[in-house]
Parts: structure tokens; C-alpha cells; sequence
């Protein structure tokens, strides 16, 4: 399949509500550009470095989202242009994307990561810790970050019973939070697992190798 033809096929597998970011990590910048000229707009990367670097040979449209751990030293490596921080997995984090955010005259927008998955490998917010975290923000703690979503990743397995009780229940934490205050995207799904986060409520997926092919 060309590059063409997965992304067509992946799109048409989405509603019209589901937002897709594309997953570009590990691919070349012309794979990038390639995409971006069939229209896509939305892609996310999970290390700063390699994201500041093809953000600089890309065109300045390209929405950019971080969706893997950030470390509080590489914060400022992305604050000029990023768009989301999927990826708060902590207070510590959060406080860093807002300083920089701020010493920037910019607001940012993240999502809290919550750590969904049975597997004991996956990190994340617990849901206690993170409408603690959420309430802080609404009461007006982190001025320069907009918190407008939750991500989470669940186990890699072929189960779908266990997928939808990972992702079910990270749908429940966005529909409480978002009794405290609105919240916009809820961030599940991947190559393998997409369509059932879609049944269970997401409303932005992250898929890479399933338009990149394999990395
Ligand atoms: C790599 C990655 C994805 C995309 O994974 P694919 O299986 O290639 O679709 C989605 N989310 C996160 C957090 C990732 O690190």
C-alpha cells in the first residue's frame, strides 16, 4: 500500500468527530511533508529533540503534539511551537510547561496522561491524582497552560475485553472531569486498537504505523 492509500483507508475507518493525529516518530521529515501534502495537518512525535528537529524543515501550519514523556530539562526545547503536551504525567511537569510557557508570553495547550493500562509498564496521572491536578488548574493554579484533554495508552493486547475496560474507564474520568469543567479531546487509540477506543469514546486518535508503516 501506498502512503496514499493507507491514510485514505484509516481515514474513512474514522467518524466525522474523531480527530486523527498522525504518528510520525522514527520517520523522516519528507515522510512528514509527503502526508502534509494529502492534507494532513495534525502529527505527533514522542521525543522533544526529534520533534524540534523536524519541526524546523516543516511547514509552519503543522499542528504538533508531544505524546511521550517529557523531562522537565527539555521543556524549553519545544515551548516556541508546540501546540499540545499530550503527555503530563506530573505536578512537577506541569508546573515547568507553565513557567517556560509563560517566560514565552504563550499558553499551551496539554492533556493530562492517565495511566489506564492493567500492565504495570505504562506511565500516567492516577485518576485521583489527576483531578487533583485538574482542580488545581481550574482554580486558576498554571495560567499559561490550557488543560483541554486526557490521553491514555492501554496494554498491548489482542483483548478486547480488557482494551475496553482500559478505555472505558479513562471515558468515565473525562466525562467527571468534564462536569468540573469543559474538557475537549479524550486521547485513545493506536495502530492496533483505535477502532475500539472509538467505540469506547475517544474522540482524537494517534495512529503511526498503520499510515507510516512499520519502524
Ligand atoms: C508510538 C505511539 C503511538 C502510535 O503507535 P502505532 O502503533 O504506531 O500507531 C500512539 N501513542 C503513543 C503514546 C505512542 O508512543
Amino acid at each position: 500500500m501506498t502512503l496514499q492509500e493507507s491514510f485514505n483507508s484509516i481515514k474513512k475507518s474514522l467518524p466525522p468527530h474523531v480527530t486523527l493525529a498522525a504518528v510520525s516518530k522514527t520517520h523522516p521529515a519528507e515522510k512528514v511533508a509527503e502526508l502534509y501534502s494529502l492534507g494532513q495537518r495534525i502529527f505527533a512525535e514522542n521525543k522533544a529533540q526529534e520533534l524540534a528537529e523536524k519541526q524546523a524543515l516543516l511547514p509552519r501550519d503543522i499542528e504538533w503534539h508531544l505524546i511521550g514523556h517529557l523531562q522537565t530539562n527539555k521543556v524549553k526545547m519545544i515551548i516556541p511551537f508546540i501546540h499540545t503536551i499530550q503527555s503530563v504525567d506530573s505536578e512537577r511537569l506541569l508546573k515547568e510547561i507553565d513557567r517556560v510557557a509563560a517566560a514565552h508570553s504563550r499558553t499551551v495547550e496539554v492533556y493530562l496522561q492517565i495511566k489506564i493500562a492493567e500492565e504495570e509498564t505504562k506511565s500516567g496521572l492516577s485518576s485521583e491524582a489527576a483531578e487533583l491536578l485538574f482542580r488545581q488548574w481550574v482554580c486558576g493554579d498554571f495560567p499559561n497552560v490550557v488543560v483541554t484533554g486526557l490521553m491514555g495508552m492501554a496494554t498491548f493486547t489482542g483483548d478486547e475485553d480488557q482494551l475496553q475496560r482500559e478505555f472505558s474507564s479513562l471515558k468515565a474520568l473525562y466525562d467527571r472531569l468534564s462536569a468540573i469543567h469543559p474538557l475537549k479531546h479524550l486521547s485513545m487509540g493506536m495502530s492496533g486498537d483505535y477502532l475500539t477506543a472509538v467505540d469506547c469514546g475517544a474522540n482524537l486518535v494517534r495512529v503511526g504505523s498503520a499510515i507510516f508503516g512499520q519502524r
